[in-house]
């Protein structure tokens, strides 16, 4: 079979990978000009990282175990802690970076971004990309992103949720503090407003932190990196120094800001030989971590349906019976983290939900 990818990605790679080793001959292109090494870092279940492990020798792959939680008040007091199946705090380069020479990176044309298919009575027969190139196919992956094209084909413009939280990532190198506790993600809780501050490592060196923020709270729209540093140190200023001491270690160059939206779940991922996955198929709020592990995951799923099922349509559709209801559950739960998170007053402590997924049922990490 002839495939064509468009995004290299997460979920555009690993499908890659997955495709090209049982023989199909597979095309990804991607709109970056080079391996799109930007991003700041994910967690990805140990169940993803299965699925990585038999890609490749994810010894090569760095990252951190991330096995316990703990979350605090800004006056330090510990409300919540709780041992959790194993993550791992992956940067997103290093993950692209182990994924691209497993695909092969000749068969990756970056600067390439998807302009429209042609069509021949309903099926897709070639893909027309923005460098002029035309890709011929019988089967087109949209793994395009959260602002995907591809979706846009099948199901016109996407209805995005308001932005209603907004988070702000940041790396920092600070060996000393992840020597106190490597394998712990922190997170501070504000008990009266939608604010909150967690860190992770995700090296013996270095950490990603996080605030996700009531966007009521600091109204002034970003332009700059130095804008971004003056909204984390002006909506930290109630927390603990040792939190502000991160964050003034922080090169706010590599900071990012991040406008949390999701859309309801699509009724399909496919329209005859045209098929989503990853964020271009679903969009969960990041209070659940579980977006890098759904890209792993779909690639997966769809690899072995198309395996299982010769015929596209039935392919396709078993796929997304495979995968609906898992993605469906995290999205609704992000909604529930985002909806207590922005309410915070008057919660018993018994009520504060952990932000991971346990396995892929999407329920919430168990207290042991
Ligand atoms: C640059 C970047 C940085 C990120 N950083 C973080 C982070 O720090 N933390 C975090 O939790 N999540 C981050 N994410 C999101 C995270 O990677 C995804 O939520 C998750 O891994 C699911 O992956 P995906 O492959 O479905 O989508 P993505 O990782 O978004 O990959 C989509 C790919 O498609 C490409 N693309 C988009 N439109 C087109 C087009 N029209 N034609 C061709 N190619 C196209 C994009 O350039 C991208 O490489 C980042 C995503 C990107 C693109």
């Amino acid at each position: 079979m002839r495939i064509v990818i468009i995004g290299a990605g997460i979920a555009g790679l690993v499908f890659g990978i997955r495709m090209r080793r049982r023989g199909h001959q597979v095309t990804i292109h991607e709109r970056a000009e080079g391996i799109p090494l930007h991003g700041n870092a994910f967690m990805v279940h140990g169940e993803g990282l299965e699925m990585l492990r038999s890609l490749g020798d994810t010894n090569l792959l760095p990252g951190q175990m991330i096995d316990r939680f703990i979350m605090m008040r800004p006056n330090g007091e510990v409300i919540r802690q709780l041992d959790m199946d194993p993550w791992q705090c992956v940067k997103r380069s290093d993950l692209i970076r182990f994924l691209v020479p497993l695909f092969g990176e000749d068969n990756i044309h970056f600067g390439s971004p998807l302009s429209h298919f042609n069509y021949e009575e309903g099926k897709a027969v070639s893909a027309v990309f923005e460098d002029g190139r035309v890709e011929p196919g019988d089967i087109f992956v949209g793994a395009d992103g959260r602002l995907s094209k591809v979706r846009e084909t099948i199901f016109g413009e996407t209805s995005f949720s308001d932005v209603e939280v907004n988070e702000i990532l940041g790396l920092v190198r600070d060996p000393a503090l992840i020597s106190e506790a490597p394998s712990v993600f922190h997170k501070y809780q504000d008990g009266e407003r939608g604010l909150s501050f967690g860190f992770i490592p995700y090296s013996s060196d270095e950490l990603i932190w996080y605030i996700q923020y009531d966007v009521r709270l600091w109204p002034t729209p970003f332009e700059t990196k130095d804008d971004i540093k003056q909204a984390s140190f002006g909506l930290l200023q109630a927390f603990p120094d040792s939190v502000k001491a991160v964050i003034e270690k922080t090169d706010f160059e590599t900071a990012y800001l991040w406008k949390t939206r999701d859309f309801n779940p699509l009724p399909r991922f496919h329209e005859s030989n045209r098929v989503l996955i990853g964020d271009a198929a679903h969009l969960a709020l990041p209070f659940t971590s579980a977006g890098t592990t759904n890209a792993i995951y779909d690639a997966q799923a769809l690899a072995d349906c198309l395996e299982r099922h010769p015929d596209l349509d039935s392919a396709f559709t078993h796929y997304y019976q495979q995968r609906i209801e898992a993605v469906s559950e995290h999205l609704h739960w992000g909604r529930q983290l985002k909806h207590s998170f922005l309410h915070p007053q008057g919660q018993s402590l018994d009520a504060l939900q952990t932000p991971l997924i346990s396995k892929l049922t999407g329920k919430a990490e168990s207290v042991r």
